[in-house]
């Protein structure tokens, strides 16, 4: 038999939290359409897998993510939807690939520009311009942004590009709407007499009431990431204020049980002393299954459906638990390390100093996935 260590991967929860994000984006007036939807599945769809993603997100209205690979996966599991590449592409070879599958780029850089210049495809490819509106990270500098999208008109009266549009990304629009507004002005100002579609917000963005519809009257894509995996980009709101669902449940069981002294240290370096008498248990998940090595004791964990916590320092391929809430505990007892039925990701994360992001995309290749 495998170790008992599963990641079970919701496709309901999925297309849940992509009804969530969609109901919610009403248009900002009755005659302007609501906005379409990139569902940003880069890594792995956040680790849970790009064909399960492929069916999860079937009703929106394109995918985002950043490696070309996907992207023609995505094709292959028969997606007919636009197809965005949040990086664009990185050499001329790449071009034929994005003609063949109809992929849309986004182009943040005149290198980019420079290549499409030399391409001849066949069909001309659908591209988001980007504007650098204080992420510092991709885009054109505001100063330069008015020629990049001339010299991508240019490029498109050359049917080397398709439809074209304006893209912005958001620093701060999880926790500064002062930052985050500045940035839409400048975005603004920028693009206001440039034709094409826009697209600005990622999750923490979409969730924020009203961030997306000061925009100006034209064709909006939104490009949620976190949320539709069910955790939130919000330090201080939960996902499951905004009835978002966990769509990766981490589960392992327990395969041993012992009952310490007062005085017992646990685990390496003894960094848990038992104050008291006390029944403990170790779970099959360590950090070569992706559990955040830097779990201190006390990270939230969840055994038999009761909650509870992990003690002392974690191991390659073993965590151990406090039974003291869960005396009925035993060997091949549940444990719910994060998910439907346990704590939140973003719960286990906070305890362990990193995001929810980070865990979903680190769960090792060895863990086993089943798909429900
Ligand atoms: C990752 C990403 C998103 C989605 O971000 P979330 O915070 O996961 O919603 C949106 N846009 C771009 C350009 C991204 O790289």
């Amino acid at each position: 038999m495998p170790r008992p260590i599963l990641a079970r991967i919701s496709l309901s929860a999925l297309s849940h939290n992509l009804e969530v994000v969609t109901r919610q984006l009403k248009p900002a007036a009755a005659h302007r359409p609501r906005p379409l939807v990139w569902a940003v599945i880069k890594a792995n769809a956040y680790g849970h897998g790009i064909l399960n993603a492929v069916r999860g997100f079937s009703r929106a209205d394109g995918l985002a993510m950043l490696d070309i690979d996907e992207a023609v996966r995505c094709r292959q599991a028969g997606w007919t939807k636009p197809i965005l590449l949040l990086e664009g592409f990185f050499e001329p070879d790449d071009i034929a690939i994005l003609e063949q599958y109809r992929i849309s780029i986004a182009v943040h850089h005149q290198s980019q520009l420079d290549m499409l210049s030399q391409a001849r495809p066949r069909q001309p490819i659908d591209a988001l311009i980007k504007l650098n509106t204080g992420m510092n990270r991709l885009g054109f500098p505001a100063a330069q942004y008015a020629n990049a999208y001339r010299q991508a008109i240019g490029l498109q009266e050359q049917r080397i590009l398709g439809s074209l549009g304006k893209m912005t990304h958001f620093a701060r629009a999880d926790d500064d709407a002062a930052v985050t507004r500045e940035q839409i002005d400048l975005f603004d100002n920028m693009t206001r007499d440039l034709p094409g579609k826009v697209s600005v917000c990622n999750s923490a963005g979409t969730l924020t009431a009203g961030l997306w519809s000061t925009l100006e009257p034209v064709e909006q894509w939104i490009r949620p990431g976190i949320c539709l995996y069910g955790a939130t980009p919000f330090d201080d709101k939960p996902a499951s204020d905004f009835g978002l669902l966990p769509a990766m449940t981490l589960s392992a069981a327990l395969i041993s049980v012992r009952r310490i002294e007062a005085g017992a240290g646990v685990g390496y370096g003894h960094a848990f002393v038992a104050p008291e008498a006390m029944t403990i248990g170790v779970a099959a998940c360590g950090y070569a299954d992706g559990y955040p090595r830097h779990a201190p004791t006390g990270t939230p964990v969840c055994v038999d459906g009761v909650m509870t916590r992990t003690l002392g320092r974690l191991s390659m391929d073993m965590l151990i638990v406090d039974l003291s809430p869960a005396p009925q505990a035993h060997v091949g007892s549940q444990v719910v390390l994060w998910g439907e039925g346990g704590p939140s990701i973003d719960a286990v994360a906070r305890a362990a100093g990193t995001l929810g992001y980070e865990l979903m995309c680190a769960v090792a290749p060895r863990v086993p996935v089943v798909v429900v």
